[in-house]
């Protein structure tokens, strides 16, 4: 059907096979624990920050100018919060976009050393591997759903994955992420750890939660750890993103960035991003009470007779012996509960459950229960 317009498309757009985002139901008034936000508000602190931007003396005059392109103040306050320099940050309009430069930056197309990455992962990074023409090979999970790291230790262009895993949740023990780095450093690639659920893991209290590896860069100069203030900040409707890693890193960061946008993160996101990463203890309690909820959910899912993997991330991947994910998946949804299934090999019959409030959860557990037991 691409009559008109679509006869125009370049090959590049022909052949692209675009990320699928989790639906964003309007009007319908539905539980959503399907994309992983934050059931909680961000820091007041945060509404503040906007707030006095948006009525300084000179009203109106914040969104008349253009933004620091360098987002000096909002990098020097991440700064602060991790313990590295300024110029050790790169920030961007979501830590999809980082994630997106991070691809064009330091990875090629080389199909003898093509990038590696789990078979079961963050589906974004085949989509991107893909636009900017990168071979890459999947190394699958364990049978347990581990990524095992030895299994990384081959002749590549690079690694990405995120710790811990999405949409498993399991998180990888961060001497063995060490030991990888080590050995790309050795052959001079980079390993990209995507930390968009880090923050659940420490939370968690656990010996086996994730662990950030961002106070490792100093001598690990092609480690780079990427952030989001869109799950554990609970702020995805800013679009705020960041990685930190060597100077030099950085510096390839910036240069993509320069030859494509150099507004990406615009004012309000920069005073609203600042506000929040400076309110650690806030968050702190936050998502400690969404670990508790988690720990909770799981132990009921289990009683419902669900398999759940250990998750070190603010959602649990389950599936239930006598249903397949499509049909659990469908009746949740009649119920008006959203969660997230993906027809996929290996994972067809999961469901990936983000966690929400408390009560969001029992309203969830109840409808589970009525499933399972029909
Ligand atoms: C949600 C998510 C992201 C994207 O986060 P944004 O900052 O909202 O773009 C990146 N990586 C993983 C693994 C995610 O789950």
């Amino acid at each position: 059907m691409k009559s008109e317009g679509g006869r125009y498309w370049n090959r590049r757009v022909r052949d692209l096979k675009p990320y699928i985002p989790g639906e964003q139901p309007r009007g319908e008034r539905l539980i959503k624990l399907n994309t992983n936000e934050n059931p909680y508000p961000p820091s007041p602190e945060v509404s503040r920050a906007v707030e006095a931007l948006l009525h300084t003396q000179e009203a109106g005059a914040a969104l008349r100018l253009y933004p620091d392109p360098a987002c000096t103040e909002l990098r020097e306050a991440i700064a602060a919060r991790y313990g590295v320099k300024p110029e050790e940050v790169f920030c961007g309009n979501g830590s999809d976009e980082v994630l997106a430069f991070g691809f064009a930056a330091f990875f090629e197309s080389n199909e003898a050393s093509p990038l590696l990455f789990p078979d079961i992962t963050y589906s974004f990074y085949p989509v991107y591997a893909d636009l900017w023409n990168i071979q890459y090979k999947t190394i699958p999970l364990n049978e347990n759903f581990e990524i095992h790291t030895e299994d990384y230790l081959i002749p590549s262009g690079g690694v990405i994955f995120p710790n811990p895993n999405a949409p498993t949740g399991i998180a990888v023990p961060r001497a063995e992420i060490l030991c990888l780095a080590e050995y790309l450093k050795e052959r001079n690639r980079v390993l990209i750890v995507d930390e968009a659920y880090t923050a659940f893991g420490r939370a968690s209290g656990t010996e086996d939660g994730a662990e950030s590896l961002t106070p490792y860069i100093a001598d690990r100069p092609n480690l780079l750890t990427v952030h989001t203030l869109s799950k554990s900040a609970s702020l995805a409707g800013l679009r705020l993103g960041f990685a930190i890693g060597n100077g030099e890193l950085v510096e390839a960061l910036c240069r993509i960035r320069d030859s494509f946008n150099s507004y990406t993160v615009d004012r309000l996101a920069q005073a609203a991003g600042k506000a929040a990463v400076a309110d650690a203890s806030y968050y702190e309690e936050l998502n400690r009470r969404l670990v508790r909820t988690r720990g909770a959910v799981s132990v009921s899912l289990k009683s419902l007779g669900f398999q759940t993997l250990p998750s070190s991330a603010n959602f649990i991947f389950a599936r239930h012996p006598r249903f397949t994910g499509e049909d659990i998946f469908r009746r949740l949804r009649e119920k008006g509960i959203l969660v997230r299934h993906w027809d996929r090999d290996r994972i067809r019959d999961f469901l990936r459950i983000s966690i929400g409030t408390d009560d969001e959860m029992d309203v969830f557990i109840s409808a589970c229960r009525e499933i399972v037991l029909d």
